[in-house]
């Protein structure tokens, strides 16, 4: 067996590669940037990767892509990973979750009106699923829809929406019959200019780093075209979870851990011996693990490139990379000292306080994108076989 990117795919790497060194900024800059330059910085960032077809390459060319193959958008995501490549939500929610969705069950005129505006960076998506009452079980949600002529009157509130305060576009899940079934009576919505619709009100929830990187979304009355439906009414559970198999296949986080333990291993070349002494082993097993992730993540890879859609195995590497990165920025601010401990705004931290800020953001990702409870169940029933329960 050999375990290579061909000389196409590694000649692509290097174009990609010193596209970012000049175009990109290796810290900061992630989806919910931090501050209103960094979001300009990644929208421009964005149209710079428009011009070139590189926002969703492995999409066909008529929707904005390039056709290019998985083993290549695997390049794209693993160079992204590594440098940190900011992005708006064009590309996370967009090119991540919504787009692959609507190729496979939107209508023509959902995929000639949406797509282009995600591969020219236009549109900034967000994601409207949980609600107070509706996380791990979200089927329990209860925002409703009601067909009223050429629309549906949606009531309701949605919860901890990521970069909702920056987006112009939310997918979301509506329940349009409360009388079904709790999985039947569900549709899927697309809501357009979120920002100036009536009725629609976006409020910051500030999280524990002190960001705001979610919003509470309240709707009264917001009318929205039944054109914007997604598949039939109803039929909207099966719709949303097609998404989710998009949103749990990433594969650009190994890359962007495996940088951050380049960045520890410099860190205690540079330091006294004691310090060496103290962290060298422990810095080998985090590379080992994270070896051990990128090759997960490789199989997600070739299970797309043959034609499947990764299931149980997706759980896998979501559990493996969340709890993987919880260590691995735990280890770097003990390995970093007091100084570690500095935030992004001050000017002494070291690595521009990225360290602090990735523990604190690793916090969640073992919540988000499905719980990693949740995805232990995915693999105990899915993948395993056991019974529920
Ligand atoms: C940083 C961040 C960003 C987010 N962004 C978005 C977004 O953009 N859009 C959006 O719609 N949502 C978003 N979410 C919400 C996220 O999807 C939910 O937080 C998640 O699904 C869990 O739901 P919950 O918070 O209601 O917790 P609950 O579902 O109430 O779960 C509480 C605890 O119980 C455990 N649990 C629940 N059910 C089971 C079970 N059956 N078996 C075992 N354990 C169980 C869970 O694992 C968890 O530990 C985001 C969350 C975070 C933290």
């Amino acid at each position: 067996m050999e375990l290579r990117f061909s000389e196409k795919e590694e000649k692509l790497r290097q174009e990609v590669r010193s596209f970012l060194q000049q175009n990109g900024r290796s810290e900061g800059g992630q989806l919910g940037s931090r501050t209103d330059a960094e979001f300009e910085f990644a929208k421009e960032f964005n149209r710079k990767l428009a011009e070139r077809g590189w926002i969703a390459p492995a999409w066909p060319k008529e929707y904005g892509g390039l056709g290019a193959s998985i083993y290549e958008q695997m390049v794209f995501n693993e160079e992204f990973g590594y440098f940190g490549a900011p992005d708006t939500g064009t590309r996370g929610f967009g090119v991540g979750m919504i787009g692959p969705t609507l190729i496979i069950h939107g209508n023509e005129e959902q995929k000639k009106r949406y797509l282009p505006r995600i591969t020219s960076g236009e549109d900034i998506w967000c994601q409207g699923y949980s609600e107070p009452g509706a996380g791990s079980d979200l089927a329990a949600l209860q925002t409703r829809a009601v067909r009223d002529g050429d629309d549906y009157v949606i009531n309701g509130q949605k919860i901890w929406t990521s970069g909702g305060h920056r987006a112009n576009q939310m997918f979301c899940l509506v329940r349009t019959d409360p009388e079904a079934p709790k999985h039947r009576g569900i549709s899927f919505m697309l809501i357009d200019d979120i920002m100036n619709t009536p009725g629609l009100t976006i409020r910051p929830l500030i999280n524990m780093a002190n960001r705001h990187h979610f919003n509470e979304v309240f709707f009264e009355d917001v009318r929205v075209p039944a054109k914007n439906m997604v598949g039939e009414e109803n039929r909207g559970w099966y719709v949303g979870m097609t998404l989710l198999d998009f949103e749990r296949s990433g594969i650009g986080t190994t890359a962007s851990q495996k940088h951050t333990l380049e960045k520890l291993v410099t860190n205690l070349k540079e330091g006294d011996k004691a310090r060496r002494e103290r962290y060298r082993t422990r810095l080998a097993d985090l590379v080992v693990a994270n070896n051990v992730g990128r090759f997960l993540g490789y199989r997600i890879g070739y299970i797309q490139a043959s034609g499947m859609v990764p299931n149980y195995e997706a759980s896998v590497v979501k559990i493996y990379q969340s709890e993987l990165g919880q260590k691995i920025y735990n280890f770097g601010v003990n390995q970093l000292g007091l100084s570690g401990q500095f935030v992004p705004e001050e000017p002494r931290a070291p690595f521009g306080g990225d360290m602090p800020e990735s523990y604190i953001q690793a916090v969640p990702s073992s919540i988000y994108s499905g719980s990693n409870e949740i995805q232990r169940n995915v693999i105990a029933t899915r993948g395993l076989g056991l019974p529920r329960g």
